[in-house]
């Protein structure tokens, strides 16, 4: 049987954070979907479209990964695409107090779902989108905070 993941998240942008739990996670699935979850409230403040380019550009030489977005319940969207599984990462305490009540949530939808949690690599634990997005709208360099493939990208809002 196919083993396929989700791995939903804003990426608000992708960070070097995200690009090592899915590069960790993938020798334990044949197919990843890296999934923005999208809607009014949760506009975020790059555009989907961005994101996703961003996103497809880091992969693009992996075949096993897809890019997508959604709106609605990430249980839902697992079912569309067939997947029994849901990828997060864990960085701090708080991560898991937030993740432990959303995995729970989850898996009172849907039981036939498991969340799967990959601990963030030490170097990484301090790395979120909200500081990258800081420092991109202050004019600071964020070429060590994103993956390699973006180095040299524009992130425009
Ligand atoms: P969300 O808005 O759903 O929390 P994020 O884009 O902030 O979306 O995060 C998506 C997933 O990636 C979450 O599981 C989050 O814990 C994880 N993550 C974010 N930053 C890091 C990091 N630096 N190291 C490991 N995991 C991370």
């Amino acid at each position: 049987m196919n083993r396929i993941a989700v791995f939903p998240g804003s990426f608000d942008p992708f960070t070097i954070g995200h690009e090592s739990i899915v590069t960790r996670a993938l020798p334990l699935f044949d197919k990843v979907y890296i999934a923005i979850g999208y809607n009014i409230t949760k506009k975020g403040y790059f555009p989907l479209e961005s994101r996703i380019e961003w996103i497809k550009k880091v992969f693009e030489d992996e075949p096993k990964i897809s890019v997508d977005h959604f709106t609605g319940l990430t249980v839902d969207y697992c079912k569309m695409k067939n997947s029994r599984f849901i990828l997060r990462g864990l960085r701090t305490s708080s991560d898991f107090e937030y993740e432990r009540a959303i995995g729970q949530l989850n898996k009172s939808l849907d039981y036939s779902v498991e969340t799967i949690f990959m601990l963030t690599r030490p170097e990484h634990t301090f790395i979120t989108s909200t500081m990258v997005r800081d420092l991109i709208i202050n004019g600071g360099n964020v070429s060590k905070y994103v993956p390699e493939k973006l180095k040299d990208v524009k992130f425009l809002p």
